[in-house]
């Protein structure tokens, strides 16, 4: 329920949010992967045993996906491959789900792209 009141008060802008500090290395975050575009670090607050966020390092608009243009094409593409690496790193032989949120119906609440990885448990579907 707080993760959707967190989504219900965000306010969708392209202003920098809490990933660009992580980005920066201005708070901690628990980083799987980093390269010299997409950074993939542990959601603070697990839905599952593995929880991990992919992100572009440089935000470019992608507020959320919902704001993609074609000149995105390429960095949508990694973030994408960037996620199958990262599954297999974490062992996620039997499965996984990639989530993205978008807006307040999809239960954004951050307003930088990422792409949420979830595995190690079974999913359900459909999804709240
Ligand atoms: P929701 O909050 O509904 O999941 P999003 O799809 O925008 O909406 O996801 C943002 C995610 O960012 C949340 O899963 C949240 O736990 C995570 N998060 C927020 N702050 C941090 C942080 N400092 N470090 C790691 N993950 C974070």
């Amino acid at each position: 329920a707080s993760e959707k009141e967190a989504a219900l008060s965000a306010v969708p802008s392209d202003s920098p949010t809490i990933f660009d500090k992580i980005i920066n290395k201005e708070i901690p975050a628990s980083v799987v992967y980093e390269d010299d575009k997409v950074l993939a670090f542990r959601d603070i607050n697990p839905q599952a045993p593995t929880h991990i966020l992919i992100i572009p390092k440089v935000k470019d608009g992608l507020t959320g996906i919902s704001k993609a243009e074609e000149k995105h094409c390429e960095i949508l593409g990694r973030l994408l491959y960037t996620a199958k690496l990262v599954a297999k790193r974490e062992g996620l032989e039997t499965g996984f789900r990639l989530v993205i949120n978008d807006g307040p119906d999809g239960c954004q609440s951050v307003y930088h792209l990422h792409i949420h990885l979830l595995g190690g448990r079974q999913m359900n579907w459909p999804p709240g």
